[in-house]
């Protein structure tokens, strides 16, 4: 569970130094050789903002300031991100990847195939499921990456 505990590590540090976040973030990139430009930051801001979002959401939130921006622009902006581990994409349910701030607390969902409703459990809530997987097939789960489906309690009781 190495994720976790860098995770863990990293907001506690920031949280400790009172460091300001903005910053931290521009520290990462430019020491990846990036820059947080304004285009960068608009979607990184609106991926924040909206949690669980899909391209065309984050682009249409950024247009909400600066009309201007195109969708590729936000695809390559959202792929920029990712490659330097600011957002993250996860697949929920059906339609396309839907991207999330990385500093988020590590989840799983859970998505009803009746409903569409997607439900947040904490990552610690599959241990016992993604150990068994460890054990037995030496297999390291990313359960943040995928939906799990299946049915909500109050479709399944639903006559
Ligand atoms: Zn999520
Ligand atoms: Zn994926
Ligand atoms: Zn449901």
């Amino acid at each position: 569970m190495r994720p976790l505990i860098s995770a863990w590590v990293v907001r506690y540090t920031y949280s400790f130094f009172g460091y300001d976040k903005h910053m931290a973030e521009q520290h990462e990139l430019r020491d990846k050789g990036l820059r947080l430009t304004p285009q960068r930051e608009l979607v990184l801001a609106a991926v924040r903002e909206l949690g669980h979002s899909t391209p065309e959401e984050v682009a249409a939130n950024v247009r909400l300031t600066h009309p201007g921006i195109n969708l590729s622009t936000v695809y390559r902006n959202l792929e920029t991100l990712e490659n330097v581990g600011l957002v993250q994409h996860s697949h929920l349910g059906h339609g396309g990847v839907r991207y999330h701030a990385s500093n988020e607390d590590l989840h799983a969902h859970l998505n009803c195939e009746h409903c569409g409703a997607i439900i947040e459990v904490p990552i610690g809530a599959t241990a016992s499921f993604t150990q068994a997987l460890l054990d037995d097939y030496g297999f390291h789960t990313d359960l943040a990456h995928l939906a799990i489906a299946g049915r909500c309690e109050s479709c399944f009781t639903k006559p």
